[in-house]
C-alpha cells in the first residue's frame, strides 16, 4: 500500500500518471478512448428514458454517431499520442455510453478485437459501464484478460451514495447496485475505479464529505475520478437550470472541499481527476472561464499551499 510519505516524494496526492510511469517501469502510459457504439439501458427504456439527468443524451445517439472502425480508432489515436506526448504503451478505454451493454459473446468479440490491434504496445482494458450492467459470466469475461496479462479495471458510476439523490438524477439504479457490483468483482484481479460527482442538488458539504468514509470502506476501489457537477446542454438538468438556476460550486468552493477531502482518503487509492470537464460548446455552468490546465495548476497550487497530504488524516476503521 503506497503511504502518505511516499506520496509526498511525487506529490501531495497519489497521482494516476505518477502511478502509470511506476506500474510500467517508466514508461509513457496513454489510454486511448474508443467508442465500440453500445448505448445505454438509462435511454433505450431498459431501466429507464432520457438518460440520467447530468448526461447529455444526444451527444451519444447511435443515430447520429457514425463511428469508424475500432482499428481505425485505435491507429490513428495511438499515431497522435505518439507524435505529441511520446507515448509508448496504451490502455484501450470504451468510454462512451454502457460498454457492458451487450451479452458476454459480443463483449469478448469487441474487447478482443481491440486488444488486438496493437498487441505488443497494448498494456491494458479499461471499461466505463453502470453498476446495474455486470454480472458473473461479464466478470469472468473481464478476469480473462488479467490471466493474458492486461491490466483491467472497470469504470463505474457511484455518483452519489445517496438513493434519494440517484432518484432525482433519474440513475435508475441505487446506491447498493453499487456495492453489489463491487462485490461480483472482489475476489478477481480485475480493479475498479470509481466515477463520483459533486454539488448534485439536495446535497450539502457534509453529505458529500461522507462520500469519502464509503469509498475507504469499500477496499476494492482503486482508483477515483471526482467530479464537479457540470450542467450541459441537452441534459435534463440543462433544462431545469436554464429554467431555474440553482447554486453550483465556484472553482474557490471546489477546491476547498477537495482539501477537506483528500487527507480523509484512504493514502492508496489513486487518483484518475480531481474535477469535471465537458466540452465548452455544451457547458452550461458553472463556467471557470479557465483551460484544463489553469484550474489542474489552481487546484494543485492551493493543495499545496496548505499542506494537505492524500490520507494524512485517513482513519482505518475496521
Ligand atoms: S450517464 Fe451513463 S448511465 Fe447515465 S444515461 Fe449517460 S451513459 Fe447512461
Amino acid at each position: 500500500m503506497m503511504t502518505a510519505t511516499s506520496i509526498t516524494n511525487h506529490a501531495p496526492y497519489n497521482h494516476y500518471s505518477h502511478f502509470l510511469r511506476e506500474r510500467y517501469a517508466g514508461k509513457r502510459v496513454y489510454k486511448i478512448i474508443v467508442d465500440a457504439g453500445f448505448t445505454c439501458p438509462n435511454r433505450d427504456g431498459n431501466k429507464g428514458f432520457g438518460g440520467c439527468a447530468y448526461c447529455n443524451v444526444d451527444s451519444f445517439t447511435p443515430e447520429t454517431r457514425k463511428l469508424p472502425s475500432l482499428q481505425r480508432q485505435i491507429e490513428e489515436s495511438a499515431a497522435r499520442a505518439r507524435k505529441n506526448y511520446k507515448a509508448e504503451k496504451f490502455i484501450v478505454y470504451f468510454q462512451p455510453n454502457t460498454n457492458t451493454y451487450a451479452d458476454a459473446d459480443t463483449l469478448k468479440r469487441i474487447y478482443d478485437e481491440a486488444l488486438s490491434v496493437l498487441p505488443e504496445d497494448t498494456v491494458g482494458l479499461s471499461v466505463g459501464t453502470r453498476p446495474d450492467c455486470l454480472d458473473t459470466e461479464k466478470v469472468q469475461l473481464l478476469q480473462s484478460y488479467c490471466h493474458q496479462g492486461f491490466f483491467v479495471d472497470v469504470e463505474m458510476g457511484m455518483e452519489s451514495i445517496y438513493n434519494n439523490t440517484l432518484q432525482q438524477i433519474n440513475r435508475q439504479c441505487s446506491h447498493e447496485d453499487f456495492v453489489n457490483a463491487i462485490d461480483l468483482l472482489n475476489e478477481t484481479p480485475v480493479e475498479v475505479c470509481v466515477h463520483t460527482i459533486f454539488g448534485l442538488p439536495g446535497e450539502n458539504r457534509k453529505m458529500m464529505l461522507k462520500y469519502i468514509d464509503e469509498i475507504n470502506r469499500l477496499a476494492k476501489i482503486r482508483y477515483i475520478k471526482f467530479h464537479h457537477l457540470h450542467i450541459v446542454s441537452g441534459s435534463i438538468l440543462g433544462v431545469k437550470y436554464q429554467r431555474e438556476p440553482f447554486p453550483l460550486f465556484s472553482l474557490e468552493e471546489y477546491t476547498d472541499l477537495l482539501c477537506e477531502m483528500l487527507p480523509r482518503l484512504r493514502p492508496d487509492v489513486v487518483i484518475q481527476r480531481l474535477f469535471g470537464i465537458s466540452d465548452p460548446e455544451v457547458l452550461i455552468a458553472p463556467k471557470w472561464n479557465l483551460k484544463k490546465s489553469q484550474i489542474q495548476n489552481y487546484i494543485e497550487g492551493e493543495i499545496r499551499r496548505r499542506n494537505i497530504v492524500q490520507g494524512s488524516g485517513f482513519i482505518n476503521i475496521v
